[in-house]
């Protein structure tokens, strides 16, 4: 059986390493591009209520199962900020190393433990708009905000996310590595497990 499942992001990078995992166990994953799916306001107060909302936009627009995420980083000391605004923590259409700047700003005081911080994803699949029981999946990568960005590689806060037990920055890490390890690398193995449960699919799908 093979089911057709949206994927509701722009993102190539994202839908070429979803749609890779996700042939594992029956599902073929569609970008919403094609669709003209209209934008969604992520005004959610979790990454469950934006994720949720991005979902069902695609799926209520296109007719299918979908699928989306969302993801930020978490410091403890700042009351779990950046959070959900991570993608504009330094404003709205800030760039990357605004953000990151303005995150290092924030910490300047904090040192230790004070420093732990961990990135967080939540992926959710809809079998339709209106699913009651939608399947939630989250991640958590946890490290530590360095005082200073090293590494070139990755997006985002990488260049200042020091993984747990590493010695390099997530930017510093390369793409093979961090997405082994990665918040969404977790999310998404938890996601394949979850759907090799669904009805039809492939149960014995050694995840
Ligand atoms: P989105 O869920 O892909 O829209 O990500 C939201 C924001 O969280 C990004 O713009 C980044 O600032 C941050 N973020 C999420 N995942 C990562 C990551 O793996 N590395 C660095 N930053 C990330």
């Amino acid at each position: 059986m093979n089911r057709r499942v949206v994927l509701a992001s722009g993102n190539a990078g994202k839908l070429h390493e979803m749609r890779a995992l996700l042939a594992r166990c029956g599902f073929e994953l569609v970008s919403q591009a094609g669709f003209d799916v209209p934008p969604v306001e992520e005004d959610g107060l979790t990454f469950v209520e934006n994720a949720l909302k991005k979902a069902r936009a695609a799926a209520d627009h296109t007719g299918l199962a979908a699928i989306a995420d969302d993801s930020g980083l978490e410091v403890a000391a700042l009351d779990g900020r950046p959070g959900i605004r991570s993608a504009r923590f330094a404003g709205e259409g800030a760039d990357d190393a605004a953000n990151t700047a303005r995150l290092l700003e924030s910490m300047a005081a904090l040192s230790g433990s004070e420093r732990r911080a961990r990135f967080v994803c939540v992926v959710v699949y809809l079998r339709h708009a209106l699913d009651p029981v939608p399947v939630i999946c989250t991640g958590t990568w946890e490290g530590e905000i360095l005082t200073a960005p090293r590494g070139a590689g990755g997006f985002g806060y990488d260049p200042v996310f020091l993984p747990g037990g590493m010695r390099e920055s997530a930017a510093e890490l390369g793409a093979e590595r961090k997405n082994a390890l990665s918040h969404r690398a977790k999310a998404l193995d938890d996601l394949l497990r979850a759907l090799s449960r669904e009805p039809g699919m492939n149960a014995n799908l050694s995840v």
